[in-house]
């Protein structure tokens, strides 16, 4: 697993990665954070809502989002939207099991940048979470 390359744009970036997953399943949310574990480089913190979401991004300043779609509360398509307009430049990857066509598209149009179907394998988590810093840090 390409934990070096996490490194790498961590040193570039001049500190870790500060991601937030957002599920209201916490297996998933544990499942995830190990995902992201494999480097001391990223940090995690979890929300089990939309709106706990928005409130946690309105308070820190993360590098990444993972958003499941449906949960109670509010629904990840609203919390992309909220999230877009706090931090506009704050990517967005959604995660979803079974939602509708309909609800990834209007996430996708809500701002959301990329989009992986549970159940997700570790390296095509790791390999989106690692394009995604990428593209961030402007490489
Ligand atoms: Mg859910």
């Amino acid at each position: 697993m390409d934990t070096e390359k996490i490194e790498q744009l961590a040193r570039r970036k001049g500190r870790a990665f500060k991601v937030l997953i957002v599920d209201d399943e916490p297996r998933v949310r544990d499942v995830f954070r190990e995902f992201c574990e494999i480097s001391h480089f990223v940090e995690v913190d979890v929300a089990e809502n939309g709106a706990e979401a928005v409130e946690k991004v309105e308070n820190s300043d993360y590098d990444l989002v993972t958003m499941d779609l449906i949960m109670p509360e509010m629904s990840g398509v609203e919390a992309v939207g909220r999230i877009k307009q706090l931090r506009p430049h704050l990517p967005i990857i959604v995660v979803t099991g079974n939602a509708t066509e309909r609800l990834v598209k209007q996430a996708g149009l809500e701002g959301a940048s990329s989009l992986l179907y549970k159940p997700v394998m570790m390296e095509n988590f790791v390999d989106e979470v690692i394009a995604t810093f990428e593209k961030q840090i402007g490489l």
